[in-house]
């Protein structure tokens, strides 16, 4: 929140509801909010002279969300202090006085319309109607961390290609008002505004809004044209409609954390007609792989359930239960793309025309050849996204085979293999159904003729099927990486400082080391 500013508003009019009967004072008249004095505050003047006022201290007052259009309940004598720093012109706004806790004393209406004497209505956002609550306070919370947004900036292969994607398009930034919707650290308004933005509003729901406010300060250049926002982009309002979006709203498998959901919402609320989006379009690729150690590895970690006697207890029971669980993990990892056994499919997102509610459902039916004879584990999946310049057209690619990001790709691996000629048809469906922890459940479906004497005149199918929570993968992304003993020289000291075993190295001086595991239960994309 910006603590130095001052806001002046438009009342319509003022609902007095305490006294009896309740009486409208009809506008317009003004309104002021103040953050400079070092506590918000909230003065209405209910003369035009100024001389009548009321005046809310916001540290000592609690804000609701209500009615239709966004609207705030202002309730004095709570302890909890609320963010103020968003509030909007199209506000209708209730409060209680200190004293009558919970009791409504007027309503101040901004848009001209009032709701009726003593209505506490409770229609929530688009965001807040589809999402847990808890589900996204955990997501704002995990964005909100500097660690997480240098974890993606460090991606090269992504942050690289938005850089040249912007500077290759500067015409379509020159001169334009840009929305960056879900700014985290503001590179992405930076780098707008770096090509010649006229004006670039950085909307950010999380804690990191206040971080990018100072990235932004501290690039003093840049800093004038460039307004953060902290807010969802479902409920807060922007002076002015831009001519570009530009945002990095992608996660696992493209449609992870539903942010294209709020891309597209952004889209329709601030983007004038024909306004562009980088990125433009977004396409998931499909293909089957063959993967033995993978299927093996996947298969292997129930085995524990499989024990008769642990400290004396049976724990056969449960093996089935474990075995479908890690089965229904989508695995995340860099792999070979040797292992694929077919050419992909794709399902294409168009940004620029998709409704937000086409996201809810994604169906794609699977049609593959296979390219040679082998056990078909399951499918591998990855996305890429376009960046439609009118000068220069890019795509950035999270592929395997292309140099690594860190979305890597996922894998859905399937608890029976299917068997496949060279030149056999696989035939399926992929379908994902979004779900309230902002991802989705997987459902797909595989099949095969039989093959071998006498499968043909029968048609039988093999078919194997299976349900992932692409909210739940596994983080695998183990794949041994060469490590040079002289590049880290250094490291090794200070590994061997710490009394840490190292493994043996080899005449040439290089072996391998497992980057170590990813910390599965807070990684999001
Ligand atoms: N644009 C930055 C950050 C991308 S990560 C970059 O490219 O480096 C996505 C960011 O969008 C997160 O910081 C997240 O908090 C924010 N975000 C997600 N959904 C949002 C929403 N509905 N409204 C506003 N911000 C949102």
């Amino acid at each position: 929140m910006d603590t130095t500013n001052t806001h002046n508003f438009t009342v319509a009019s003022v609902n007095l509801l305490a006294s009896t009967p309740p009486t409208h004072v009809s506008g317009p008249l003004s309104a002021i909010f103040r953050s400079g004095s070092g506590f918000p505050e909230l003065q209405f003047f209910l003369e035009p002279d100024g001389q009548h006022s009321l005046n809310f201290h916001l540290h000592t007052t609690q804000l609701f969300r209500l009615g239709e259009s966004q609207s705030l309940c202002v309730s004095e004598a709570s302890e909890t202090i609320k963010e103020v720093g968003q509030l909007q012109w199209d506000y209708i706004l209730i409060a209680a006085n200190a004293g009558t806790k919970g009791t409504c004393l007027f309503i101040v209406s901004f848009t001209g319309s009032t709701l009726p004497n003593g209505t506490v209505s409770s229609s929530k956002s688009k965001f807040d109607d589809k999402i847990e609550s808890s589900s996204a306070k955990m997501y704002f919370h995990y964005y909100g961390q500097l660690l997480h947004q240098q974890n993606m900036m460090q991606d090269y292969v992504r942050t690289g290609s938005y850089y040249a994607a912007v500077m290759e398009n500067q015409a379509d930034f020159a001169g334009r008002v840009v929305v960056d919707v879900g700014a985290g650290s503001g590179i992405l308004s930076l780098f707008a505004a770096q090509a010649g933005a006229k004006h670039v509003y950085a909307v950010e729901a999380s804690e990191m809004a206040g971080y990018a406010q100072k990235l932004i300060a501290g690039n003093p250049s840049l800093a004038q044209r460039i307004t953060v926002i902290k807010g969802k982009v479902e409920e807060v309002e922007l002076p002015e409609k831009a001519d570009i979006l530009i945002s990095e709203p992608m996660g696992t498998l493209l449609v992870n954390e539903r942010m294209l959901e709020s891309y597209v919402i952004a889209r329709d609320r601030f983007l004038v007609p024909n306004g562009k989006m980088f990125p433009t379009v977004g396409r998931i690729h499909m293909a089957p792989f063959s993967d033995e150690h993978l299927y093996v590895e996947v298969a292997n970690k129930a085995l524990f359930w499989q024990q008769q006697n642990y400290y004396g207890v049976d724990l056969t029971s449960l093996h089935g239960t474990a075995f479908q669980g890690y089965f229904s993990q989508p695995v995340v990892d860099a792999f070979d793309p040797r292992l694929l056994v077919a050419p992909a499919v794709s399902h294409v997102i168009n940004f620029t025309t998709i409704k937000e509610e086409d996201l809810y459902e994604i169906d794609t039916p699977l049609k593959f050849t296979a390219s040679v004879g082998t056990r078909i584990h399951g499918l591998a999946c990855w996305f890429d996204v376009l960046f439609n310049g009118s000068t220069v057209q890019r795509w950035l690619t999270t592929a395997p085979g292309a140099p690594t990001t860190h979305w890597y790709q996922l894998w859905c691996v399937l608890s029976q293999p299917i068997y496949v000629m060279p030149g056999q048809e696989i035939t399926g469906r992929l379908h994902m159904i979004a779900h309230s922890a902002q991802s989705y459940t997987i459902n797909l479906t595989m099949s095969a003729k039989m093959w071998g004497p006498g499968a043909e005149q029968g048609g039988i199918l093999q078919t194997a099927s299976g349900r992932f929570d692409l909210k739940e993968p596994y983080y695998r992304m183990s794949q041994p990486q060469a490590y040079s003993v002289s590049q880290d020289q250094q490291s090794n000291q200070l590994l061997q400082s710490q009394d840490l075993q190292l493994p043996s190295l080899d005449e040439d001086g290089s072996d391998f080391i497992e980057q170590p595991p990813n910390d599965s239960t807070v990684q999001i994309r």
